[in-house]
C-alpha cells in the first residue's frame, strides 16, 4: 500500500450511526489505497472518537464499511497520540477477563463480557506500513470490540438470551432513532 507524506487532513467530529443501522451488521471492506478521501475518513475516525470519549471507534460506526479503526493508546497510560489501524486482523490472544464494556453505537448500555487479556492484532498504520501491536487491558478489550465491529459483531452478541431479552425495549429504541435520524 502506498503512504502519504502530506500532512493529515483537520478531521471532523461526525454522527455515530445507532444499532438499527444495517452498516453495524455488515462486514467492513478492506482499504486497498491511502488516498485523500481514506485519510479524511481516518482523520474524522480519531476527531468523533475523542469528541464524544470513545476509546475506539470502528470505520462502520460512522456509516461506511471502510476497515479501519480509531483508538486511543493514552487510555492505557502510553503516551502515545490516538492513531488508527487500518485493515487490522487478531493474530494471537491470550487469557481471559470479564469487565463492563460499553458502546458509541448503543450510548447508555454497559454489560460485563468475557475478552481475551491479551491480545495481538497486525494492521496497517496510517502512513501504509504494515504492523504489528499487543496490548492488554482496556487497550486489548478495545482492540477485540473494534475488530468485531469490522466484522459485522457488536458486543451484546456475547449477551446470554436472557441478558438480550432484558435490553429488547433500548434496543428497539436505538432503531426507531435510527431510522428517524437516517431519513430526515
Ligand atoms: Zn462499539
Amino acid at each position: 500500500m502506498t503512504g502519504s507524506s502530506e500532512p493529515a487532513p483537520p478531521g471532523r467530529n461526525r454522527r455515530v450511526v445507532l444499532y438499527g443501522n444495517p452498516v453495524l451488521r455488515q462486514p467492513a471492506a478492506p482499504v486497498r489505497e491511502l488516498d485523500a478521501r481514506i485519510r479524511q475518513f481516518l482523520a474524522d475516525l480519531k476527531t468523533t472518537m475523542l469528541e464524544q470519549d470513545g476509546l475506539g471507534l470502528a470505520g462502520n460506526q460512522l456509516g461506511e464499511p471502510v476497515a479501519a479503526f480509531a483508538f486511543d493508546p493514552r487510555t492505557t497510560g502510553l503516551d502515545e497520540p490516538p492513531t488508527c489501524m487500518i485493515n487490522p486482523r487478531v493474530v494471537a490472544t491470550e487469557g481471559e477477563l470479564e469487565r463492563e464494556e460499553g458502546c458509541l453505537s448503543l450510548p447508555g448500555i454497559y454489560e460485563v463480557i468475557p475478552r481475551p487479556e491479551l491480545v495481538r492484532i497486525a494492521g496497517i498504520d496510517e502512513t501504509g506500513r504494515p504492523v504489528e501491536r499487543e496490548a492488554t487491558g482496556l487497550l486489548a478489550r478495545a482492540f477485540m470490540h473494534e475488530t468485531d465491529h469490522l466484522a459485522g459483531r457488536l458486543f451484546i452478541d456475547y449477551l446470554s438470551e436472557l441478558r438480550r431479552s432484558l435490553l429488547a425495549r433500548r434496543l428497539v429504541e436505538f432503531e426507531e432513532r435510527e431510522v428517524k435520524a437516517t431519513t430526515e
